[in-house]
């Protein structure tokens, strides 16, 4: 039986696992087969994680933070949960090999996923002009002429944020009207450096090695024209990866896992949260890392309170056993 288990190698993982290690809680950190390392693995220069001020890559960061973690005693399986049991005192998690694990407390980091066009072009120039993270990759654009896809809220604080280094951006809509919010909305109308580019729908990415246009297609005529562009934001939304616990934990309305106040805590009792899987709005490495710092210590704490509440109940049971006198009122249940 573990102390805890935490699912996924991202920032929050890691970080939740650097903790949980250096607690002695020898933590299992499942970190996925195929995708371990989390995001930054897609990415490349880091320019805003504090303690790099030349930058560092995001293989190179995630690289670290697994030595780190691995440093203390946590280890690291490469195998996707596929089920989990999360309710009662011992939760199990089974993996895509069958393995089953079990432990007093889980560490939930699955983070979340941008959503995608779907084009062919999208992943090969992913890091190399095309883009998710505006207060990430902002400053890279710096005088050059960009667009945003998308017409909710982030779309237009996307460009509303990016038009501080671009000379210009473009918003790209399917529609001819903007989900956004009106406040949003009438921001992103009064900046000039904005113009919008509506029933038009991108159709591909062109660029050798970095992004030099779109292809736009005309969502009421199918008519196709050529858009030079400098660089690619996608803004049409993100998923929090919580399909494996629906009908087990609550979810907040945004569709992030739901916990309590400022802690990881979720409803149930030594299942904990943390990343971009519990955040509809920060999305940073740096707020996840500090998620993750969070959730090891609520269930070092929650640990801390098991333990006592066993011991207890022992030393009853023993003084039951010899006939003495029993405490009053004895307090059995832990507190989370
Ligand atoms: C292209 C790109 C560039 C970015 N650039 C920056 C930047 O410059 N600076 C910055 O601060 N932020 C940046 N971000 C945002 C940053 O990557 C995220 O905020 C951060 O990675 C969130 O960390 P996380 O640990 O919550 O989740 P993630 O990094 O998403 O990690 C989640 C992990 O859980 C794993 N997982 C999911 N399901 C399972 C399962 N069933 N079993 C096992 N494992 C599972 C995933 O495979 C993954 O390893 C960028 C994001 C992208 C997409």
């Amino acid at each position: 039986m573990r102390q805890v288990i935490i699912i996924g190698s991202g920032p929050a993982g890691y970080t939740a696992a650097i903790y949980a290690a250096r607690a002695s809680l020898q933590p299992l950190l499942v970190a996925s087969s195929v995708e371990a390392g989390g995001e930054l693995m897609n990415t490349t220069e880091i320019e805003n994680f504090p303690g790099f001020p030349e930058g560092i890559q995001g293989p190179e960061l995630m690289m670290k933070l697994q030595e780190q973690a691995e440093r203390f005693g946590t280890e690291v399986l490469y195998d996707d949960v596929t089920e989990l049991k999360l309710d009662g005192d011992v939760k199990t998690v089974t993996l895509g090999n069958g393995q089953v694990h079990e432990a007093h407390t889980v560490i939930f980091a699955t983070g979340s996923a941008y959503r995608k066009l779907g084009l062919h072009d999208e992943e090969r120039l992913s890091g190399h002009g095309v883009s998710w993270c505006a207060t990430c990759d902002g400053f890279f654009f710096k005088e050059k002429t960009i667009a945003v896809i998308g017409g909710g809220d982030s779309a237009m604080e996307e460009a509303t944020f990016l038009t501080r280094f671009a000379s210009k951006v473009y918003v790209i809509h399917r529609k001819d009207t903007l989900r956004a919010s009106k406040i949003m909305q009438d921001r992103a109308f009064a900046n000039e450096k904005i113009e919008f580019i509506w029933n038009s729908e991108v159709a591909g990415i062109t660029g050798a090695d970095a992004v030099d246009g779109v292809t736009l297609r005309s969502t009421t005529d199918g008519t196709e024209t050529h858009l030079p562009l400098g660089g690619l934001f996608i803004a049409i939304g993100n998923d929090p990866r919580t399909h494996l616990i629906h009908g087990q934990l609550e979810l907040a309305p945004e569709g992030t896992i739901a916990v309590k106040g400022r802690s990881s805590k979720t409803n149930l009792p030594g299942v904990f949260a943390a990343g971009d899987v519990i955040d509809p709005t920060y999305r940073q490495a740096i707020t996840a890392a500090g998620s993750g710092t969070i959730a090891a210590l609520d269930a070092e704490h929650y640990l801390a309170d098991l333990e006592q509440a066993t011991g207890e109940a022992s030393a009853i049971g023993e003084a039951q056993t010899a006939g003495r006198p029993q405490p009053a009122d004895p307090v059995l249940t832990t507190t989370v």
